[in-house]
């Protein structure tokens, strides 16, 4: 079998190039997924409930980015949706990221006050810090405020969901949910956030609609490769996999969702609750309010973090630190000597992208071929 552009994984990001290249180059695309859906891990269908479920967890479409929000606006209408997150922490919800409210939530008002106003004096309003940049404030107010961050939202969250501690991390990962000196309690700041009105599945059907692009599901690359020539390959998929682990193993991390629907309206405050110091699991995730389903029943899911194990689990992230950094380089490095092979998506970059980054990475690489 003879193709123009082969596509390995049908998430967002082979999605978004495969629609590129059929709609600006008229060129013919097969894509390929061990999945049997499309959408890779944003897929999301809709439950006995009544309620459009996110399988591989809460997925939130937000950016700043106005090319990729009218990119995706082509193919979906968009329920406006400012997503917010409550850290379950001494017996309260309080708002994730941990700001102005939650410290009043969680202290004394003539603490809080002393707090919040060295806050603002130190860093400013409406200013987001991350909490190992907090650590090293030389205030005693402000370490006793850092240290309580620290324990309380981040150490034992970060050791669930990484197995590791913060420090050991690159700052950029809990830098994702900086401690913010505002009373804004959303979880993002971006100008453009919400849930595809259908749900992303029916967005990505759209984006795969051309004539050009032909699907194939539960398919692995390594079954058919012999078996197809191609003039182009986009290889979404872990790329020290692509490699054959040449170099070693690059580290990911994989989740486990417990599903449970429950016979009453309503489960919890919010879409989303993190339980950094309780339970097992991270957050629970409750799906009804991203799209504001109506059933008599709401579904929710626990969120355990577990290491990756080849054809047991999946991987969902990079482990974003300096040596899985330096191992990734050498694969990087050896991708570059490969004609007309191009790697993206969280798998094949070894980054930590979001929905916006990964669709970002795929109209840039697009134009670069193009
Ligand atoms: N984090 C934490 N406590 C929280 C929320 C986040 O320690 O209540 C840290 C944790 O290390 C997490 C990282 O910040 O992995 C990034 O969080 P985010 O919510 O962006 O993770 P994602 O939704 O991508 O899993």
């Amino acid at each position: 079998m003879k193709v123009k552009n082969l596509i390995v994984g049908a998430g967002i990001s082979g999605i978004t190039l495969a629609e590129k290249i059929a709609d600006e180059l008229r060129e013919d695309v097969l894509i390929i997924d061990v999945k049997d859906h499309i959408g890779g891990n944003c897929y999301d269908y809709r439950n006995d409930a009544g309620i459009c479920i996110h399988k591989y967890g809460t997925h939130i479409f937000h950016t700043n980015d106005k090319e990729v929000w009218d990119y995706l606006s082509r193919f979906t209408k968009w329920h406006p949706y400012m997503h917010e997150v409550k850290g379950y922490i001494d017996g309260q919800e309080v708002p994730i990221p941990f700001n102005l409210n939650s410290i009043r939530s969680l202290f004394p008002n003539a603490v809080a006050d002393k707090l919040e106003q060295k806050l603002i004096e130190k860093f400013g309003y409406n200013v987001k810090v991350p909490i190992l940049e907090l650590k090293k404030a030389e205030d005693k107010d402000l370490t006793f405020l850092a240290d309580y961050v620290y324990e309380k939202v981040f150490l034992h969250y970060t050791l669930k969901q990484w197995g590791i501690r913060p420090e050991e991390l690159d700052p950029s990962v809990t830098g994702r949910v900086p401690v913010y000196i505002s009373k804004d309690n959303r979880y993002f700041q971006d100008t453009y956030q919400g849930i595809p009105l259908n749900g992303y599945t029916a967005m990505f059907k759209k984006m795969l609609k051309s004539p050009h692009i032909k699907v194939k599901l539960k398919t692995k690359f390594e079954d058919i490769k012999n078996k197809i020539s191609y003039e182009r390959l986009f290889y979404t998929g872990p790329i020290d996999e692509f490699f054959n682990y040449e170099f070693g193993q690059l580290p990911y991390r994989s989740l486990k969702f417990d599903f449970v629907t429950l016979d009453k309206p309503y489960f919890q405050s919010n879409s989303a609750i993190n339980y950094p110091n309780n339970y097992d699991f991270t957050r629970i995730g409750e799906y009804k309010y991203f799209l504001n389903d109506k059933s008599d029943k709401t579904t929710i899911s626990f969120e355990y973090p577990l290491s990756y194990q080849k054809g047991r689990n999946e991987p969902y992230y990079p482990i974003i630190k300096e040596e899985n950094q330096i191992l990734y380089n050498k694969y990087f490095k050896k991708a570059q000597s490969l004609p007309n092979t191009y790697f993206l998506g969280r798998l094949g970059d070894y980054k930590y992208y979001d929905m916006d980054k990964a669709v970002k990475r795929s109209l840039e690489l697009f134009k670069g071929i193009k």
